[in-house]
């Protein structure tokens, strides 16, 4: 059959073990994931109220326009309607604006290591990728503007960065954004946007006004703890939108996950006490590998990548025994450490304890 050449071994994405497996295969109790950045304490207790009594009729399509969510994102954000695209999770918008600019010809310019999206969707569009590798696991701007040519199509910033959780200064941003020029599109992947508290953080709506190349990505997987719903958004010019809008499926989010993402975005106290738990839950990460001489990565995100000193696959496998599932750093590109996702005080403080366990079992400390 005829398919595109450049997908020929490209590997689908491989998700890591669910929890159930990993009872099983360890024949455990309990297990806890800590490997994909979801929320530990779920979504707003009003989606579970929503939840237990809604009454949807099943047989209707959703509202393809996500006419009521858009709206209450609109006003959220202090933008027009026709600025958003809703996506099937940011995955989804990662791969409209792919499928709507890329293609063999033309290049797009990303972070290495950055969020694996942007380069797999990158391939399937046969567009070339050119990956300009971390600075102190920040983005390299100035190297990432000396690779855009007359080909450039898209340059991606995962601010903060997945799996490193670095911040880049809203500052430095405005000084690339106002270099780049206006016929390439510059996307910020902002999926963990609500757990940043550095004050220098300026929100990047406010470079749309200027520039309107400029598009926002973010996601209800994260922080507002609707993963399994699907819902991510993006925010650009009106007329960016109006490009990318013919490359959506028809009806990409469904009714159920409209409605729970309406609910969750207006239960901001939630969203608030979330980050103000995980930026407890992240001093004990960091104190943990400051009296271990670990090092870690200055994290901006619910997860911190930080070293082990071992195999990380090992490290991995002696966490999942144990009852706790993370990301082993050489799945990201980052052999030597873990990338975990900040759990519960009381998770997190277990899981410590349990990397003690392995971390002394090879001889790490
Ligand atoms: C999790 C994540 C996404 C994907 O989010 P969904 O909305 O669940 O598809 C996109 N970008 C980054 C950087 C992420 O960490």
């Amino acid at each position: 059959m005829k398919f595109k050449k450049q997908i020929e071994g490209l590997q689908a994405y491989q998700p890591g073990k669910t929890t159930d497996e990993v009872k099983r295969l360890f024949n455990l109790e309990k297990v806890v994931k800590l490997a994909s950045n979801e929320n530990p304490y779920g979504a707003s207790p009003k989606v579970k109220a929503y939840l237990d009594n809604a009454k949807v009729n099943y047989a209707i399509y959703p509202d393809g326009y996500a006419t009521k969510l858009r709206t209450a994102v609109a006003k959220h954000l202090n933008v027009s309607e026709k600025q958003l695209l809703f996506g099937n999770g940011s995955d989804e918008n990662i791969l409209i604006v792919s499928r709507a600019i890329l293609r063999p010809g033309l290049n797009t310019v990303m972070a290495s290591i950055t969020f694996g999206q942007y380069k797999h969707n990158a391939i399937v569009e046969g567009a070339e990728v050119r990956e300009v590798p971390l600075k102190n696991g920040e983005h390299d701007l100035e190297k990432m503007y000396d690779a855009i040519d007359e080909n450039t199509a898209i340059v991606w910033i995962c601010n903060p960065n997945n799996p490193t959780g670095t911040l880049t200064l809203s500052q430095k941003i405005k000084e690339f954004v106002e270099k780049v020029p206006n016929d390439v599109l510059i996307v910020l992947d902002e999926a963990y946007t609500e757990y940043i508290t550095d004050d220098e953080y300026e929100d990047s709506i406010g470079l749309l006004e200027k520039h309107p190349n400029v598009l926002i990505m973010r996601t209800f997987s994260k922080a507002y703890g609707l993963a399994s719903f699907r819902v991510g958004y993006a925010i650009g010019s009106e007329v960016v939108i109006s490009q990318l809008e013919p490359t959506r499926e028809p009806f990409n989010n469904t009714v159920l996950s409209q409605e729970v993402a309406l609910i969750g975005l207006e239960d901001q106290t939630f969203i608030k006490e979330c980050k103000i738990k995980n930026n407890a839950g992240k001093k004990q990460f960091e104190e943990y590998c400051k009296e271990r001489n670990l090092d870690f990565y200055p994290s901006h995100t619910n997860f911190i990548l930080m070293e082990v000193k071992a195999d990380s696959d090992v490290v991995f496998q002696g966490l999942m025994q144990r009852g706790f599932i993370v990301r082993s750093g050489n799945a990201l590109g980052v052999p030597g450490y873990l990338r975990i996702t900040i759990g519960t005080g009381e998770e997190n403080t277990e899981l410590l304890q349990k990397l003690d366990e392995v971390l002394r079992e090879e001889g790490v400390i």
